[in-house]
């Protein structure tokens, strides 16, 4: 039993005082073998053998990061110094890291995923995404998974991040490897299939080609889009029905009207949500120092957002959720509610999740006590360790 909540975010609509949000004041949750099986206010909580005193603070769902490249070896700070003295980002250093994973041994990409994920749960992330990326061979994307797998249930191939340096001049060799062998080893330890489709990486046939091979042995489609430059990821994402569309930096009107288009109607959330998700990763951005993408524009399309940190040792080495809600608020035009929402429900929209991101009966047990009062802090504060306890599946971490 978590008593003596002074605000918790259920992300229930309807709940509560209504909202995206559903927030309740003076409650409890009472949680059994790692799933939350009563809710209500504090005064009515039924007995319970354990009981964890939140202290008047706000508790919210365990963040959901639906967006992270934890597998590799290596870092790239002398890349990002570079950039702050004015070289502009690529996307090229990917290869740098590529280099450096191959030459790796299992253990010590293990040693980084496990460092990683034990920083991003600290933080407050209970579910975290995993991607493939920096192998690029048949063996090294399937060790990458298989390492991913010991850690989250949400794995996904990206064999398609770029075409690595020994089939620069064969892109369509190294696109006929990733439909054939490469999938089929990565594919037994994979949710997910991603493609970079961004000038310099994958164009839109290549991409629609990797992406349908997936979906054919039956992995969900995620798509990097429009990072970088207006280009034909979203709309490519949309139409081979994609949870997510991810970074969408750069959007036409065309692509918005895309996302908006694939709405339903939804009683979890206000009014409804998009099938296809996109997903914002600020991070990037702060660390390319490039300009923003533009949630409200977004949001005020009825497009369904989430955040994620888009961990990785090039564009951005962050695993920190509450850094992304503090840029989204102050940067993206997002209001603290939405950016919370984002973090949490939307992130497992992006999954196409609903036992997470939510403090409902039935849910997982994920849950996050701050050590504030009210979600407001997360970006009212940002820079500021503020998670005083993390429960994952029930335990306390
Ligand atoms: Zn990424």
């Amino acid at each position: 039993m978590v008593h003596n909540i002074g605000e918790l975010v259920t992300n229930v609509a309807g709940t509560g005082e209504g909202g995206p949000l559903g927030l309740r004041r003076r409650a409890a949750v009472l949680i059994e073998q790692g799933e939350i099986v009563w809710v209500g206010p504090d005064g009515d909580a039924p007995n319970a053998d354990r009981r964890i005193d939140a202290g008047g603070a706000a508790v919210l769902p365990g963040f959901v990061d639906s967006h992270a490249h934890l597998v590799f070896a290596g870092d790239r700070a002398a890349e990002f110094a570079a950039r702050m003295a004015g070289q502009p980002y690529t996307g090229g250093g990917i290869r740098t890291t590529v280099g450096a994973t191959r030459a790796a041994s299992d253990e010590e990409l293990r040693a980084t995923v496990r460092r990683l994920h034990a920083e991003a749960l600290r933080q407050g992330t209970t579910t975290i995404e995993i991607k493939s990326g920096y192998g690029l061979t048949v063996a090294d994307e399937a060790r990458s998974l298989r390492i991913a797998a010991e850690f989250s249930e949400e794995t996904t191939f990206l064999g398609a991040h770029v075409v690595p340096t020994e089939y620069a001049d064969r892109p369509d060799e190294y696109v006929g490897l990733v439909c054939g062998p490469m999938l089929t080893a990565a594919a037994p330890y994979a949710r997910w299939i991603d493609v970079f489709c961004e000038r310099g990486a994958f164009d839109a046939d290549h991409a629609r080609a990797i992406l349908a091979c997936g979906q054919a042995l039956g992995l969900g489609v995620r798509v990097h889009a429009n990072q970088l430059g207006p280009g034909p990821g979203v709309r490519l994402g949309v139409e081979l029905g994609a949870a997510s569309v991810d970074h969408c930096t750069h959007l036409t009107d065309a692509d918005i009207e895309a996302l908006a288009s694939t709405r339903f109607d939804c009683m979890c959330h206000d009014g409804g949500h998009t099938t296809t998700v996109a997903t914002l990763l600020p991070g990037a951005e702060f660390s390319t120092r490039s300009p923003y993408p533009d949630a409200r524009r977004l949001l005020d399309a009825g497009v369904t957002v989430a955040l994620a940190t888009d961990c990785n040792p090039g564009s951005s080495y962050t695993s920190s959720m509450p850094f992304c809600i503090a840029l989204a608020v102050r940067e993206m035009g997002m209001i603290p509610a939405e950016a919370v929402w984002a973090a949490t429900a939307g992130g497992a929209r992006a999954l196409r999740r609903d036992d997470i991101g939510v403090l409902r009966p039935g849910a997982r047990a994920d849950l996050i006590i701050l050590d504030a009062p009210s979600h407001l802090h997360l970006a009212y504060r940002p820079g500021v360790p503020l998670i005083r306890q993390v429960l994952h599946n029930g335990v306390p971490r």
